[in-house]
């Protein structure tokens, strides 16, 4: 299975590519998270990324490019995998284009989540992420068990949120005439609890 994950943020990649992997037991490739583990670790490219997210600004994308290239070359991906988070621009769609032309395989799948704005502010603001084991709650839909270790995305806060929900709709969602063209992308209505979504979504890919 090699699949893209499309959506705002907030709508719900981040949890359906969990499931997915498991599914279909591939690899989750997601840029966001390859990004946080470089700000963490304090590398050059983590420094040069942390400003850029905490701005809700997209980070270039000869940088996410390069990282996805070296991941997908990596032995667990050679059987498929769940891409999150890329491609967000034209440029980067048309870099993994070539790049899966250059390995000899082609995309399964596009799905697409669509939720609306006001409820992917409201997911975002109140969204936490466990910092032990990476599970992502939500506060009003998801609550978290009083024992989890809690942290909220720096880039989580409203106004930052409001960055990025702009910076999807101006970059990313010129993406979805791009994979319309190929006959892969399908829609998925992205409202409802995460064991809804995914219903959805296995039905129409494996439907
Ligand atoms: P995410 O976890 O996918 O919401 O990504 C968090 C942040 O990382 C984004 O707001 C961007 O600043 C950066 N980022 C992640 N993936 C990409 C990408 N494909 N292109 C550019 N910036 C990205």
């Amino acid at each position: 299975m090699r699949l893209i994950l499309l959506g705002a943020p907030a709508s719900g990649k981040g949890t359906q590519a969990a499931v997915l992997t498991e599914k279909f037991g591939v690899p989750k490739i997601s840029t966001g998270d390859m990004l946080r583990a470089a700000v963490k670790a304090g590398t050059p490219l983590g420094r040069e990324a942390d400003t850029l997210m905490k701005g809700g600004k997209l980070v270039p994308d000869s940088v996410v490019i390069g990282l996805v290239e070296e991941r997908l070359k990596e032995s667990d991906a050679q059987k498929g995998f769940i891409l999150d988070g890329f491609p967000r621009t034209v440029a980067q769609a048309e870099a993994l284009d070539a790049l899966l032309k250059r390995l000899g395989v082609g995309l399964d799948f596009i799905v697409q989540i669509d939720v609306p704005r006001d409820l992917l502010m409201e997911r975002a603001t109140l969204r936490r992420t466990d910092k032990r084991t990476g599970q992502i709650y939500h506060l009003k839909y998801s609550p978290p068990p009083s024992d989890a270790d809690l942290e909220h995305r720096a880039d989580d806060q409203e106004e930052t949120v409001k960055k990025r929900l702009d910076a999807y709709d101006a970059q990313t969602a010129a993406l979805l005439p791009h994979y319309e063209q190929l006959g892969v992308l399908r829609r998925v209505d992205g409202v409802g609890s995460p064991k809804e979504v995914t219903t959805r979504m296995l039905s129409q890919i494996t439907g």
